[in-house]
């Protein structure tokens, strides 16, 4: 970074939402190995509880688009997924004002339809006013879909059945009429004139990858359209939101965090909430995962950084974390004179999200 009044356009931050068993595992897991495998070399697109989908991966993964849509352009630097689905995880991403999420995807299987934890979602999203966009997942699945792997859905439209097609619409209608019933207009996202006004719904295969390069595009086109002056950040102290407090072998206990906003360094002095007030404490080490491992089957292989840029998932080791809350604001204190500051507004943003955040 260089001179403090530098800024630019983050990553927008997205989560996975829906009912159980529906493929939000699988689609993220999709997206991560979608990432994986186009990235270019020395790209990192492991973060700590989430995933990275570079700008060069988004551009990749578009182009068989381009002959649909010619305009279609890539200038954020890449969408940061929130690896672990769900709502419990979703509201531990509170912000003042909002969510930390600036969009959703509501994974909703396309033969199953709106489910419980549909509705329960679909509630949330509601009320902390996240814009999403609904994954209608598992269309190898609809009658007489002959499935085209890793292909876009709509040149994997071209080769399907009037009937498969008919019977997909039919699917998409029941969601499209679910929705209308919450409040939301929606339709298919390639008939969609107005995404201000119309929730786009979009169909994949988790399993078979069509329908990824309209989702990835879809959320690039949305966020780059509308959220522009949200994703607006510069060289300042971070701000972030704890994810998870863990024990970690060799770093006692640490947070993950994900960052949205400044730059968070090692060294930094942060407030964030514990069980009993305000802890201040100062960061000693940064983690990430270590280039091409996977966290989950090589917990504890990670590599100390400097510093992260939001925005980002990184790891936290410092003293005092055994009492940290999940869904807790991370601050970073400038200097010691503004240091009560910022403890006044962790203990007043947390108190906001225990007593709003009560039966949630
Ligand atoms: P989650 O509970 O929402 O995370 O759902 P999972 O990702 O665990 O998926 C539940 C089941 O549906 C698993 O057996 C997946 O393999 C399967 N599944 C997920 N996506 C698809 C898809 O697009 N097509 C098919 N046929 N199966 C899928």
């Amino acid at each position: 970074m260089g001179s403090d009044t530098e800024q630019w356009i983050r990553q927008p931050i997205v989560v996975v939402l829906g009912h159980v068993d529906h493929g939000k595992t699988t689609l993220l897991d999709k997206i991560r190995g979608t990432a994986v495998a186009k990235k270019e070399p020395g790209e990192i697109t492991q973060h700590v509880g989430a995933s990275m989908v570079p700008a060069s991966v988004l551009k990749k993964v578009t182009e068989p688009l381009r002959k649909f849509f010619p305009r279609l352009t890539v200038d954020i630097p890449g969408i940061l997924f929130i690896d672990t689905p769900g709502h419990e995880l979703f509201s531990n991403l509170r912000r003042r004002g909002g969510s930390v999420a600036d969009l959703a995807l509501l994974v909703v299987d396309v033969v199953e339809g709106f489910q419980k934890q549909t509705y329960e979602a679909l509630n949330i999203l509601k009320e902390k006013r996240v814009p999403f966009v609904v994954v209608a997942n598992k269309i190898d699945r609809v009658e007489g879909w002959v499935s085209k792997p890793d292909s876009s859905f709509l040149e994997s439209l071209k080769s399907q059945s009037q009937r498969a097609l008919a019977k997909l619409d039919e699917r998409i209608y029941v969601i499209v009429s679910k929705l209308y019933e919450q409040g939301f207009e929606a339709d298919r996202f390639d008939r969609v004139r107005d995404f201000r006004k119309t929730v786009a719904v979009v169909p994949v295969s988790a399993k078979t990858g069509e329908g990824i390069p309209e989702l990835l595009a879809l959320i690039t086109g949305l966020v780059q359209q509308f959220m522009k002056k949200r994703l607006v950040t510069k060289n300042e102290p971070a701000k972030g939101v704890v994810l998870e407090v863990k024990e970690e072998p060799g770093f006692g206990t640490t947070v993950d965090a994900v960052i949205f906003d400044g730059v968070l360094k090692r060294g930094d002095t942060i407030v964030l909430a514990g069980k009993n007030g305000p802890i201040v404490t100062k960061i000693r080490a940064l983690l990430m995962p270590r280039p091409l491992q996977d966290m989950r089957m090589h917990e504890g292989a990670f590599t100390l950084i400097d510093q992260v840029v939001a925005a980002a998932g990184v790891k936290i080791s410092a003293a005092n974390l055994d009492d940290a809350l999940a869904g807790s604001p991370i601050y970073v204190v400038p200097s010691d004179e503004v240091l009560g500051e910022v403890v006044k507004a962790v203990r007043e943003e947390v108190s906001e999200i225990i007593v709003r955040g009560s039966g949630n």
